[in-house]
């Protein structure tokens, strides 16, 4: 389906109709969003969210390495934040905390605050999403979560209306935003659209740059970041730090899942919690590997591992 874009509020940024968002995810499968909205700023973004009727869905992308767009599509508009505007990243006052636009890479801000000399912000190298996509999932990796650094995070909301999340996560008791390992309750209506993070002071420079290029080697080393992929594709079944924790890739290791194959899309030999697309894969291979995956390794284990990856849009209508 797509609109009749003359139908839909007057934009700075781009709209664009039956926009393939295969490109859009690290994935590089599923089908097209309706309408595609790339806006110029927050103003763009809040004017043409209180001007779009209530009953077309809208759905934020990041930089799509955690989610598989199905092969029919996604309903309404997909808004990206991309661009010069929503990655810029700045030092914000003299305390030490980074304000940084939603689109913002987590590398890039990683070796931003590096460079900036200050400490604690090293371990977003490892993470290839955008700030926007971090929050919403909890990311995190070397034992630190992006909720262990939010200070506070702005958006707007489905009716345009700018919205402000401090003292309530900041001070955090996060009732209402439920963050937990690789989960939030974070409102769902909110498209956020910069954060404020605290770092944990003065570092060197150089000592923060190398801490980020050991992260990268270690990845490299352990994970198929060249593939076509999403990063790990179910949760671990204990949170870290939990007694004889149990790792979702050695279930599925231990379930005979390496290498599997269903269509194009293969278990990662490298990593066996990485589903990757070897080159024509469809959302729905990659969906139905994901699900007989989860099938042995609950008949070998007995766990029910949970997706890591978010499904979204419309299944393929059947040809
Ligand atoms: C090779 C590889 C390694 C990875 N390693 C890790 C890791 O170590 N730790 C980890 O936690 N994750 C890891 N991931 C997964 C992924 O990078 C993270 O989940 C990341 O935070 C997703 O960000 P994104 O911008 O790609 O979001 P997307 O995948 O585009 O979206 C994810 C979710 O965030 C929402 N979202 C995105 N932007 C916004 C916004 N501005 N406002 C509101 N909601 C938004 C989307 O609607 C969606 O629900 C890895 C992925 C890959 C490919």
């Amino acid at each position: 389906m797509s609109f009749d874009l003359s139908s839909l509020p007057p934009v700075r940024g781009k709209l664009i109709a039956d926009a393939p968002l295969a490109p859009y995810t690290w994935f590089r499968a599923g089908g097209a969003a309706d309408a595609l909205f790339l806006p110029a700023d927050q103003d763009d973004l809040a004017a043409f969210l209180a001007a779009l009727p209530l009953e077309i869905p809208v759905t934020v992308l990041g930089v799509g390495s955690n989610v598989i767009v199905r092969d029919g599509g996604i309903e309404g508009v997909v808004v990206r934040l991309m661009g010069k505007y929503w990655g810029e990243v700045s030092v914000s006052g003299g305390n030490g905390q980074i304000t940084a636009r939603a689109g913002a890479l987590d590398l890039s801000v990683a070796r931003f605050s590096a460079r900036a000399g200050l400490a604690g912000l090293s371990f977003l190298s490892g993470i290839p999403g955008s700030l926007g996509g971090a929050v919403r999932t909890n990311a995190g990796c070397y034992g630190r979560e992006i909720k262990d650094v939010l200070v506070r995070i702005n958006g707007v909301d489905r009716t345009g209306e700018r919205v402000s999340f401090q003292g309530e996560i900041a001070d955090l008791g996060l009732p209402q935003t439920g963050f937990q390992y690789r989960h939030t309750d974070f409102p769902s209506n909110v498209i956020i659209t910069s954060l404020v993070l605290a770092t944990q002071g003065q570092g060197e420079p150089a000592t923060l740059e190398a801490e980020i290029k050991t992260h990268q080697a270690r990845r490299a080393e352990t994970q198929p970041i060249k593939d076509k992929t999403s990063g790990s594709t179910f949760a671990n079944p204990d949170p870290p730090g939990t007694e004889n924790q149990r790792s979702a890739w050695q279930l599925i290791d231990a379930a005979g899942c390496r290498a599997l194959r269903v269509g194009g899309a293969q278990v990662s030999e490298k990593h066996c919690n990485f589903l990757i697309n070897t080159g024509e894969a469809t959302a729905a291979d990659l969906e139905a590997l994901g699900e007989l995956v989860r099938a042995r390794v609950l008949e070998t284990s007995g766990v029910s591992l949970r997706w890591e990856v978010r499904r979204i849009g419309r299944l393929a209508k059947p040809a």
